[in-house]
């Protein structure tokens, strides 16, 4: 597949998850790390810690006709004061872009419990909206450092067809999406976890889906290297929110990371 021609060079992809990203702080070293690094980059952010099991119980909540606009507007209040916390004064397109989207998801989840369904397809945009805020806020952060950063919309990019084997990507609609970006930057910030089907609709990966969004873009832009950021160091005897004292394992062969991975 050709390179995006205005690239130099192929581009790195790096992807951070949730708890990369779950307070301002974490916002700022993502920026930090991004922005020293060497080649064009793209990178892909998960929600902020937490947000999407919250939005996942928000579309149960609103599907079975219980009350979820209290949830909504915490989860609104708690992205408008990341927002305040990182950009401050500069802030007012972005608490826009927040309060847009939340308007949005509340049309949504409003029109969910009128129907009463809960299908993949209907709660996708309400699953997805996590990674589209979090990839706008860092997006936003950047350009008020005065970073050259695009945001890509990986929904119009990725897209997915359901066969015998379940959901997997389109690899040729994929590349036309990407054909049609033309807004290339040195660091292209892009939401996880979201993605289209092959008529246009909105849809999801699937829980902990945005390592592989960051695989696919890497495979899609032809990518140099993926770099999958964890908030440890290196690798654990165990998951360390479960297992909390799990260590840090001083050497590992591939074989044995094979099988941890396993
Ligand atoms: N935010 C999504 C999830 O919590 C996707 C991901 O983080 O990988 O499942
Ligand atoms: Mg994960």
């Amino acid at each position: 597949m050709a390179v995006p021609r205005q690239y130099l060079s192929p581009p790195q992809v790096h992807k951070f998850g949730g708890s990369s990203v779950a307070d301002a702080d974490g916002f700022r070293r993502v920026a930090a790390i991004v922005t020293d690094l060497p080649a064009t980059s793209c990178i892909v952010v998960s929600a902020v810690a937490g947000v999407t099991t919250r939005l996942v119980a928000l579309a149960a909540a609103a599907a079975s006709r219980q009350a979820w606009q209290g949830d909504l507007d915490d989860l609104r209040y708690q992205h408008r004061h990341l927002a305040q916390e990182l950009l401050g004064s500069k802030s007012g397109d972005l608490h826009e872009f927040i309060d847009d989207r939340f308007a949005a998801l509340a049309r949504h989840l409003g029109a969910l419990s009128v129907l009463g369904v809960a299908t993949e397809l209907a709660t996708a945009p309400v699953h997805g909206a996590g990674e589209l805020l979090s990839s706008r806020i860092l997006h936003a952060l950047l350009q008020k450092q005065g970073k050259d950063a695009a945001w890509l919309d990986a929904r119009k990019i990725v897209v997915l067809e359901t066969g015998d084997a379940g959901k997997t990507v389109n690899w040729d609609a994929s590349r036309i999406g990407l054909d049609g970006w033309r807004h290339w930057a040195k660091i292209l910030v892009a939401p996880g976890f979201v993605a289209s089907d092959d008529t246009g609709r909105m849809v999801t990966l699937g829980r902990n889906g945005s390592d592989y969004s960051a695989a696919i873009l890497a495979r899609l832009l032809d990518a140099e290297s993926l770099s999958l950021w964890g908030d440890t160091d290196g690798v654990q005897s165990a998951d360390p929110s479960l297992v909390p004292d799990a260590v840090q394992i001083e050497q590992l062969s591939y074989d044995e990371a094979f099988e941890l991975a396993y």
